[in-house]
């Protein structure tokens, strides 16, 4: 079956605008991109439309994608991070042309800042990190120049060398760049390059006590891989100069270019890494695949596939405005994704039993059903049917309100896939909940016979109890609500209360050989994922991925 979720071929955009035209006007041959993650933290959905845009763009051209580790801040970073993004790049659907890390530059960067000595052009500062915020100005004040901005050529290469020997202590000294401290753009008043940190790099080991700033690594990073277009986050607008500065500056060879589109936004989600770190460090989630994170990985593991990320990715456009998408974007595409793709069956989450009184003792019998109404070709299953079933709890009412068609004393429903019952009586535990309800059937309208004589409004949706395969399923909520953050409090008072509810039922026994992955519909009740973490051979554990239906569409939206 064609897939039709993204057979939509890509709108445009302005970044593919200004590729189209760099190619025509010959100033590029070839279109080279790249992903740049920094391995401080797993990726979330942000990050996913950042990849499908660089992935995608060069694709499209025949061009090139690398994925670069800007790994010039060893302090957050980790190696297991560094195996998730590609592990979760890889799932997404893309493959890079080649692996780098900024941390392979480390000597040509160092070199670069040499030569920017050599050139008058950067110098070793003493100010402290205090004092450099007071020197540096704000929007309306000019900053004011260091007293070590004037300091020789020599002094400044013998610094530096004694900087990169280890003769200093964290925070001692830095290498700035000599460029304006009254310029409008703070960003270009003389920007640190190198500051001292003894730390061990996942990669590097020891050999470094000095790290180049990501304004600075980034450009040279860019320019040694020969990447064309250059695309970052809005936020990174103002620093376009320096990019510029650094790239002409250090005469690379090169001269890519910077593009800047706005962040993802989503409504109701935790997007910055820091605070979701936060979260698996408080163990207020069950680390970075949490089903309830945003995480590539959490979405995962909820269910969410690779083609409704892209899809929703492709959807929702670049753009160079900040703006929050709804979470339904997101729901809509894999609801879209999974809609012929998934078998259709029935799970009971709040098992009420159903015993029917007239259906012999000791007898079951196999029934037909469909696996996917919309899509023929999957087929049909046959399900047993016995005395014994469970029923959903809120499929029974004892006092219903008017315009309640489930079941109810001395009321009729169908059964789905099976036959017409009629509810008798209400079994009570001491406390007076219900426990049972006692019902018969009529082995006249079993399903697909055609029967016709009676007309029931309500269709309810059941499991066999003697076979049913017991299961747990899990609900989600969002985490952190965008009221709730609003609110000014701190980020971890804030969480969702009910974000997880834990439900113990029952799913029909052919299930009984799912796998950690595999995606079903279960019939009202929505899509869910089988965990590939909780599932044991003891026990099946669903998430669910998002309810049935929605009301809302995005193409209005
Ligand atoms: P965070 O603020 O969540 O920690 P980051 O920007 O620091 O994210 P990086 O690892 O530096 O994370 O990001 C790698 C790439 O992904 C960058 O090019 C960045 O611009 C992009 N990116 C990060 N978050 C988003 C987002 N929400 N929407 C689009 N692109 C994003
Ligand atoms: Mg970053």
């Amino acid at each position: 079956m064609e897939n039709t979720l993204e057979s939509k071929s890509s709108s445009s955009n302005f970044i593919k605008n200004i590729v189209v035209e760099d190619l025509k006007s010959g100033h590029v041959q070839e279109v080279v991109t790249r992903f740049p993650p920094e391995p401080n933290g797993y990726l979330h959905i942000g990050h996913a439309k950042s990849i499908c845009l660089n992935f995608e763009l060069a694709d499209e051209f025949k061009g090139r994608t690398n994925l670069r580790f800007d790994d010039t801040n060893p302090l957050k970073e980790d190696t297991e991070y560094v195996e998730s993004i590609q592990e979760d790049v890889r799932w997404l659907g893309f493959e890079w042309d080649e692996l780098r890390f900024a941390s392979d530059y480390f000597e040509e960067i160092y070199n670069r800042a040499v030569l920017l000595i050599k050139k008058g052009k950067a110098y070793v500062c003493d100010l402290t990190a205090e004092e450099m915020r007071e020197y540096r100005g704000t929007l309306t004040e000019p900053g004011k120049e260091s007293p070590y901005r004037s300091r020789s050529v020599e002094e400044n290469l013998d610094l530096f060398a004694r900087m990169r020997a280890g003769e200093f202590k964290d925070g001692e000294r830095v290498l700035r760049a000599k460029i304006d401290m009254a310029s409008p753009n703070i960003t270009l008043r003389d920007p640190v390059l190198y500051r001292i940190a003894h730390t061990h790099h996942h990669r590097t080991g020891d050999a470094w006590c000095i790290y180049p700033m990501y304004d600075y690594a980034h450009p040279l990073s860019d320019a040694i891989e020969g990447i064309t277009h250059s695309i970052c986050t809005l936020e990174f607008e103002d620093h376009r100069p320096l990019y510029d500065w650094t790239i002409a500056e250090c005469e690379m060879e090169a001269t890519p270019r910077q593009y800047e589109f706005a962040r993802l936004n989503v409504t109701n989600t935790v997007m910055s890494k820091r605070k979701l770190k936060q979260l698996v460090d408080e163990a207020v989630v069950d680390g970075w695949d949490d089903p309830r994170m945003p995480t590539i990985s959490g979405l995962r593991r909820k269910g969410y596939t690779p083609e409704a990320m892209r899809a929703f990715c492709r959807e929702i456009g670049v753009s160079k405005s900040n703006s929050l998408v709804d979470e339904r974007n997101l729901e809509h595409f894999i609801r879209e994704d999974l809609k012929l793709k998934a078998l259709r069956t029935m799970a009971v989450l709040r098992p009420l039993k159903v015993v029917i009184t007239n259906y012999p003792e000791g007898q079951s019998e196999l029934l037909p059903a469909e696996n996917n109404a919309e899509n023929e070709a999957m087929g049909t299953r046959e399900i047993p049917f016995s005395r014994e079933l469970y029923i959903e709890q809120d499929d029974f009412m004892e006092n219903p309100p008017s315009k309640y068609f489930r079941l109810f004393p001395g009321n009729e429903v169908r059964l789905k896939n099976a036959y017409f019952i009629t509810c008798q009586e209400a079994i009570k535990d001491a406390d007076g909940n219900v426990i049972e309800l006692r019902c018969t059937y009529d082995p006249k309208t079993k399903s697909g016979t055609g029967f016709s004589e009676r007309k029931v409004k309500g269709t309810i949706h059941w499991v066999d109890a003697s076979q049913a395969v017991a299961a747990d399923f899990r609900l989600f909520e969002p985490l952190i609500t965008n009221e709730a953050e609003e609110e000014g409090k701190p980020f971890l008072e804030c969480i969702n209360p009910n974000s997880l509810e834990v439900l113990q039922g029952f799913v029909e026994p052919n299930m009984k050989e799912a796998a950690g992955g595999d995606k079903f519909q279960f019939f009202r009740h929505g899509y869910f994922n089988v965990d590939p973490k909780d599932t044991t051979a003891e026990k099946l554990a669903f998430n669910r991925i998002v309810s049935l239906k929605s009301s809302f569409d995005p193409s209005k939206a």
